[in-house]
């Protein structure tokens, strides 16, 4: 099937020809579908006239060519598994190509694909050519015309990008609809949607006196679940007016929820496609995070329309270009609904816990890759997480109002073009008259740079010197690498806890209590004068560079900062390397046999924590919060995970066993029996009376016990309900609680996710016969990417004591089950292949037994270029 060739970043070339306008129409039926494509091609400028047409296409029926009216023989063009060839061209002409497809067997759920008898698309990134025989490449942008015919009765609501310009009956119960979207895009933003599907309309006024549809369709049934996205797009649309001046172009804004999708939405123009898991949500079904999380997607797709779709890529190498900076925009947005603290640690900690364990791993590339065999595997945390990171710096370099003016820049020189990360590097650059050249080695150099710092305080002359030295470790293809460009933001805290004005030797006075300090050379050295006592340092604070720092701080310098740094990341980020730094002791301590409990003022700095009344509890329970396995594993060599799963329980149960009272005391206060509202100060004391219950449930009391089922039987939200159950699970396995839960909630879909991945990251003994026992489940299809997700991948990916038990039972089942999926749907294979991403971080006898499972996969007859090239980086 693929020649698993790799396709190379430097062997860019313009499209030979290009497509003007496309006209297509699609008839749906329950067995198929029959589309039309009619192309306005040209030959691009410059190109020599016996340059052949090679068209992209996969797994298509051929029913017709015309060129100019004259049907094509074969003797006129040539079809292999992937492309249709036109040898011979005029300068222009129009193609008119006839294909037929089977939606109903398309389980890829890339291209045309059905999902509970409706038809939905997915074409980024090489979707389109499933569809059609077309340009499918970003750089070739046209206008699109479609039309859809479906039996008006199966099909009420039919579907496609741009605005509705007519509709009509037809014989046999069939009707038509006709889109035209005025704006030039490439193929992989084309979207349809043809179903029995009900909607929620609201609107948005912009500072244009411009009135906008926004209409949300969902399958019958779940009409009660939108509100919060449609309040969500609303809110999105006046963020992006405020922010960057962007209004919405179109007359429509279209979202439709699909319970069958590979991701977690699309951005198609006009029509965004969505998984139901960022749609659907009301208080009884969905958590505080999924409500998060629905705000967060919502917006981000919502932006995709300027930064990806009026603004789009050349090439996939550059999808960075458009994710990175759309993952900016998106938490931006959050943190101004929202808390901007917990937003940022949050990301923070997302960002280490994965995007770090992938720049170090065998699959690290650069934001910018230089070359892929499936580009299906680069939508990843380093393109879209630390994407964002980068963007975020140019924000922190330019400031606010420099990176606005860079953005004005990039809009007005881009508009409706496909372009590239140099020309965004360019923008920020031009608009604020600054050099950005060595800041591309972000784009194009792979791996986690580390930063060591050192300091030295001299009483005499009373200055503060901090040296900095910057390194990164080789990645695969890349041994050297050379110094980044990168904003090192600072504060000095006196021995009262307030901040300290800093001035630099040199300057005339002091500038604020936060610097920037611009990191250009492997070593630095800056002076701070006039500080009038050996002061702590803040360093690293807001994250301001995707770094891992490298300070000696003491104990007790760790719990002042905790207790007093004005910057919420950097204190959160204090009680988290204390935490990191008693864990990898105790971890090595109980390799040599021996046990090795928190010291007192490890215990004590937690019990201000819980006892402080100043702090916002949604601060408090992200300190509370140990560090997670895997990003533990990260830290550590030759790992047993069963044994530092042991370790961090015994830490949980140590602070439950001595901080009862105060855990006691602050959960009753904050269970107050309000009603459920979804708002900030809500959700915070949610957060930190759930992380209370979770420390408690360590406790092997009945009074324990009972406080938690109470919790679960008189919550009226998921996230409390959720938050029992999960105690429960862990504790003593409630079954009976899982059984209740399963009979109320067996038709809802997203609900039953929650229940599948509670009990495959059960840490309980017995959780891969339980995880083998629910795929025979109802509710469980090995089809649906949600399902696959919430049962197997959670297992394979969240539940490391049991995916690494030392019998190798769990290495094997997620490889057979990665070569069963790879049947099915390749993308959704590979991602559950990347568990074995780590496999050297573990000790000898694991590796060898992960060793025999990726091999196994890899000798896998007809494997997939997905899977292939994870499986096969990941051997190295
Ligand atoms: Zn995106």
């Amino acid at each position: 099937m693929s020649s698993r060739q790799a396709i190379r970043r430097l062997d860019y070339t313009p499209p030979s020809y290009l497509i003007d306008r496309v006209d297509l129409t699609f008839e749906l039926s329950d067995t198929h579908a029959k589309v039309i494509s009619r192309l306005i091609i040209k030959r691009n400028i410059g190109v020599s006239s016996d340059t052949p047409l090679v068209l992209h296409g996969e797994e298509l029926t051929l029913e017709s060519i015309k060129l100019d009216g004259t049907p094509l023989t074969s003797a006129h063009y040539v079809i292999d598994d992937s492309t249709l060839t036109i040898a011979s061209m005029p300068d222009d002409g129009i193609l008119e190509i006839t294909t037929r497809l089977l939606p109903a067997e398309n389980t890829s759920l890339m291209g045309l694909y059905q999902s509970n008898g409706n038809f939905f698309t997915q074409c980024e990134a090489e979707g389109f050519r499933k569809i059609t025989y077309y340009l499918d490449r970003p750089d070739v942008m046209a206008k699109f015309t479609t039309t859809i015919i479906a039996d008006k009765t199966k099909f009420p609501v039919l579907l496609s990008n741009g605005n509705r310009v007519g509709s009509g009956q037809l014989d046999k119960n069939r009707h038509w609809v006709k889109w035209v979207d005025p704006f030039k895009k490439p193929a992989y933003l084309f979207a349809l949607v043809a179903g029995k599907l009900v909607v929620l309309a609201g609107t948005h006024t912009t500072p244009s006196k411009r009135c906008i549809n926004i209409e949300i369709y969902v399958e019958p049934g779940n009409l009660d679940k939108c509100h919060h996205a449609l309040a969500a797009a609303q809110k999105a649309m006046a963020w992006d007016e405020e922010r960057f001046g962007l209004e919405y172009d179109l007359d429509t804004y279209m979202i439709v929820a699909v319970s069958d999708f590979n991701m977690g939405a699309m951005e198609n123009k006009g029509l965004n496609i969505f998984n139901t898991k960022f749609v659907l949500a009301k208080p009884d079904t969905a958590t505080d995070v999924d409500f998060d999380g629905i705000d967060s997607v919502v917006a981000h797709e919502y932006f995709h329309n300027w930064t990806g779709n009026r603004v789009t890529c050349r090439d996939w190498f550059q999808l960075s270009l458009k994710e990175g900076l759309t993952v900016y925009r998106d938490q931006e947005f959050s943190s101004d609904i929202g808390s901007r603290a917990v937003q940022r640690i949050s990301n923070v900690r997302a960002l280490r816990e994965t995007q770090f364990a992938e720049d170090a791993g065998p699959q690290a590339h650069p934001i910018r890759p230089d070359e892929y065999l499936e580009i299906n595997n680069f939508y990843t945390w380093t393109i879209y997480e630390k994407g964002s990171e980068v963007v975020r710096m140019y924000a922190t370099l330019l400031g606010t109002d420099g990176f606005r003016a860079g953005m004005d820049l990039y809009f007005k020189r881009h508009d409706g073009q496909a372009v590239t990360c140099d020309d965004f590097r360019a923008a920020m650059a031009d608009a604020n008259g600054t050099n950005l050249d060595q800041f591309e080695r972000w784009y194009s150099q792979a791996g986690t740079p580390v930063l060591s710092a050192k300091a030295e305080y001299n009483e005499a002359a009373q200055t503060y010197t901090l040296s900095v030295t910057q390194s990164c470790a080789a990645t695969p293809g890349q041994a050297e690498k050379l110094p980044f460009h990168l904003p090192f933001a600072i504060g000095l805290i006196d021995r009262r806890g307030q901040d300290l004005p800093l001035q630099l030797a040199g300057e005339i006075a002091a500038k604020g209590s936060t610097r920037v300090l611009e990191i250009t050379n492997t070593t630095q050295t800056f002076t701070f004068i006039n500080v009038p006592c050996p002061p702590v340092p803040s360093l690293l604070r807001d994250f301001s560079a995707p770094v891992v720092l490298d300070f000696a701080y003491s104990d007790d310098e760790l719990v002042f900062l905790m207790a007093n740094d004005s910057d919420a990341f950097a204190r959160w980020e204090a009680a988290n390397t204390f935490a990191l730094q008693l864990l990898k002791n105790q971890y090595a301590a109980a390799g040599r046999g021996e046990t090795l409990a928190a010291p007192a003022a490890f215990i004590a700095a937690y019990q201000k924590l819980l006892t402080s009344d100043k702090l916002d509890p949604a601060l408090v329970a992200l300190m509370l919060e140990l560090p997670r396995e895997n990003y533990l594993l990260e830290q550590l060599s030759d790992v047993d995970p069963v044994r530092l799963y042991e370790v961090c329980r015994a830490l949980k149960q140590q602070i439950a066993r001595e901080l009862r009272q105060e855990l006691l005391a602050v959960y009753q206060r904050l269970n107050d029996g309000a009603p459920y509202a979804y708002d900030g100060e809500q959700v915070a004391r949610r957060s930190l009376k759930n992380i209370c219950l979770d420390y408690l449930a360590e406790l092997d009391e009945s009074m324990i016990s009972s406080l938690i089922a109470k919790q679960y039987q008189r919550a009226d939200n998921m996230t409390d309900r959720l938050a029992a159950l999960k105690a429960l699970v862990n504790r003593d396995g409630g079954e009976a609680q899982l059984a209740d839960f399963a009979a109320q909630w067996q038709s809802d879909a997203l609900v039953m996710d929650k229940w599948f991945t509670l009990q495959a990251t059960s840490r309980r003994p017995g959780a891969l016969s339980r995880v083998q026992q629910l795929l025979e489940h109802p509710a469980f299809s090995i089809k649906n990417p949600n399902k696959v997700r919430s049962l197997i991948t959670a297992f394979c990916l969240a539940n490391p004591p049991h995916f690494h038990a030392a019998d190798g039972y769990g290495y094997a089942f997620a490889a057979d089950h990665i070569i069963a999926l790879d049947a099915i749907n390749p993308q959704i294979a590979a991602r559950l292949a990347s568990s074995f991403n780590r496999w050297t971080k573990v000790d000898a006898g694991r590796r060898e037994l992960m060793k025999q499972e990726l091999e196994r996969i890899r000798g896998t007859e007809g494997l997939s270029s997905d899977t292939f090239e994870i499986v096969t980086k990941a051997l190295g």
